[in-house]
């Protein structure tokens, strides 16, 4: 069923479906495995995804690795696992370097073409010879190069006679474009590092847009979507996937049989949509990669971390993210999105997903004096208010309590709704109290609360209906589990962290109070909860039983949310 969104990209494709331009669409994710993919890129895989599937197409998984010195397998297994976590499946598993061969044959055809030639030029040559945006470039002296010498230098290259940067194969285009992209691109470089799928196979790397072109085009990727950076490579991209043509030159796939690939190839249309920012976030690889290494946070997949995996670890659920991506939508205007946003499509999410469950994270006790000493019972409660097939859970009840610390106050503040010496709350589930005690110890510390149950207000009565003002959640001290609590809050503390214009950079704003760790206490059934597991702790937030170190004897919970917005700055 083709998708009801209505943004440009779908509109485009819906389009070209209808004319039959394409009768099949094919879109790719391409991700660089040099880091862990983070927030921003969520967009892209569901964007890149969710097309082919609403359009009834496919979208291949490509890892971008034409740039040896920086990847590691290690990220390789961590993108895969991030794309299947957020519901995706991609139709072919595919590496640039899986073309390798085929650049190579269409780089010389460039050459026999007259359009691609050998430049001796040093970097830093290059640089100067290239312009400026006001000022046009020149010809490199090596343009001229006849198709023979060309050949034979580029031949060589390949076998790698020359040394890291001796020799560039670049373009041969228009220096004097208004388009610096324009002005003699390099194609391929010289560089003697082994590759982690082609070994040492290879001494020179296609360049990014080189390669990035016609990998799409290999694929028959119709619409290639990209982030808008790359606008102002389009014309090169599209110089490159025409003047190779792929498609109407099948000899230059060969290689791809040798890969068991098949040999298929189309003609691309570049499209690019604006990125994904969040503010009180930093969202580039660098900076999650400098935050690791520095030892800001635990790891790449701190809860606090706006990686994939930082997020999966602090209980943002697939759901919550394809919401956010649609939320967002899909244009080309930059904007940045508030964080309260992201939090909100939690919330939402675990609002209609997530059982309830009760638990305290600053205990102070409180015995029910006028109930028997040993005096325990089972109560059953719903897993969640609004979805009975969730089912109901026990929940045990007895003469001494844990409550939360917050929901007493011996001097109330205006509108307070909680508990006051002589004054009755409802306790969730269990009947109305009255406290009639207040116990300290020498330094005036509060210690314990002596209530006297309404044995007339138990669930069912007709007592229970009586009106009290407020409800608290409450776990049984003698049936609780103890829990550690990890309470974390977004890990910038300002809007812009990554705005360095007052000589700050992100590293001097760092929350001090991002990650606060309790002890708690958590009913049973939340200390039976699966890794990864999601609850609403009633009145608290929203928690996951950590990913690595939860067990149902030691529980461990992350706060995902807070129920509200609470954030002030
Ligand atoms: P970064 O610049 O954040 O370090 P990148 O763009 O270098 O990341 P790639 O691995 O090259 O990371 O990205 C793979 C794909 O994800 C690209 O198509 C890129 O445009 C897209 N992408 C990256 N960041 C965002 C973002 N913030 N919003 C939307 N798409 C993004
Ligand atoms: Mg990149
Ligand atoms: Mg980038």
């Amino acid at each position: 069923p083709a998708s009801a969104k209505k943004d440009f990209i779908r509109q485009i494709v819906r389009e070209d479906l209808a004319s039959g331009k394409h009768s099949a669409i094919r879109t790719r994710f391409p991700p660089e495995p040099n880091g862990y993919l983070h927030i921003g890129h969520a967009k892209a895989i569901c964007l890149n995804f969710g097309v082919a599937t609403e359009f009834g197409g496919l979208c291949n998984l490509r890892f971008d690795d034409t740039n040896p010195a920086k990847e590691d397998p290690e990220f390789v297994r961590a993108i895969e696992d991030d794309v299947r976590w957020l519901g995706f499946d991609w139709a072919s598993l595919r590496h640039a370097s899986d073309y390798f061969g085929v650049y190579y044959l269409a780089a010389q055809k460039l050459v026999r073409d007259g359009k691609a030639f050998v430049c001796d030029l040093s970097a830093e040559e290059v640089r100067q010879y290239r312009g400026s945006l006001t000022e046009p470039g020149r010809n490199s002296p090596y343009r001229e190069r006849s198709v023979e010498e060309n050949l034979d230098l580029f031949a060589r290259m390949r076998a790698g006679e020359f040394a890291d940067g001796a020799r560039t194969l670049r373009a041969k285009i228009d220096m004097a474009s208004g388009n610096i992209n324009l002005r003699d691109p390099a194609l391929y470089r010289i560089k003697h590092v082994e590759h982690q799928n082609t070994g040492a196979e290879w001494p020179i790397y296609p360049m990014y847009d080189f390669a990035h072109a016609l990998g799409d085009a290999v694929e028959g990727i119709t619409h290639s979507l990209c982030t808008l950076e790359f606008e102002d490579h389009r014309p090169l991209y599209d110089w490159c996937v025409d003047n190779v043509d792929l498609a109407g030159n099948p000899d230059l796939l060969e290689p791809l049989l040798a890969k068991g690939l098949p040999k298929e190839a189309a003609k691309p249309r570049q499209i690019e949509f604006s990125r994904l920012n969040i503010n009180y976030t930093v969202m580039s690889k660098r900076k999650l990669t400098q935050l690791v290494g520095e030892g800001l946070v635990d790891g790449w997949d701190d809860p606090r971390m706006y990686t994939l995996q930082g997020l999966r670890r602090r209980g943002y659920t697939p759901a919550s993210l394809r919401l956010l991506v649609d939320r967002v939508g899909i244009s080309k205007q930059n904007s940045v999105i508030d964080f309260s946003v992201l939090e909100g499509c939690l919330r939402e999410d675990l609002d209609a997903t997530a059982s309830r469950r009760m638990a305290v994270v600053d205990p102070l006790k409180l015995v029910l004096a006028n109930l028997a000493e040993g005096h325990e019972e089972s109560l059953t409660f719903p897993n969640h208010p609004k979805d009975e097939s969730q089912g109901e859970r026990q929940v045990p009840f007895s003469r001494e309590l844990w409550i939360e610390r917050e929901d007493f106050a011996e001097v109330p503040p205006k509108g307070w709704k909680r508990l006051v010496p002589g004054g009755e709350v409802r306790l969730r589930g269990a009947g109305i109290v009255r406290i009639d005690e207040v116990l300290k110890d020498e330094a005036g510390n509060i210690t314990e609360l002596r209530g006297w149950l309404d044995p007339e207000s138990r669930p069912g009565m007709e007592g229970a209906n009586r009106k009290v003002k407020g409800t608290i959640h409450w776990v049984s001290a003698k049936h609780a589990v103890a829990a550690e609590i990890r309470l974390y809050d977004r890990l910038f503390s300002v809007e812009k962290p990554d705005d360095e214009s007052d000589g700050k950079t992100y590293r001097d704003h760092l929350n001090p109070d991002s990650k606060r760790t309790v002890q708690g206490w958590v009913e049973p059934a939340a200390a039976l909860a699966a890794v990864e597991q999601s609850f609403q702790f009633e009145r608290t937030g929203y928690f996951v039983a950590d990913r690595y170190d939860h067990t149902a004897e030691r529980p461990v919970f992350n706060r995902s949310v807070t129920l509200r917005d609470t954030w002030s700055a």
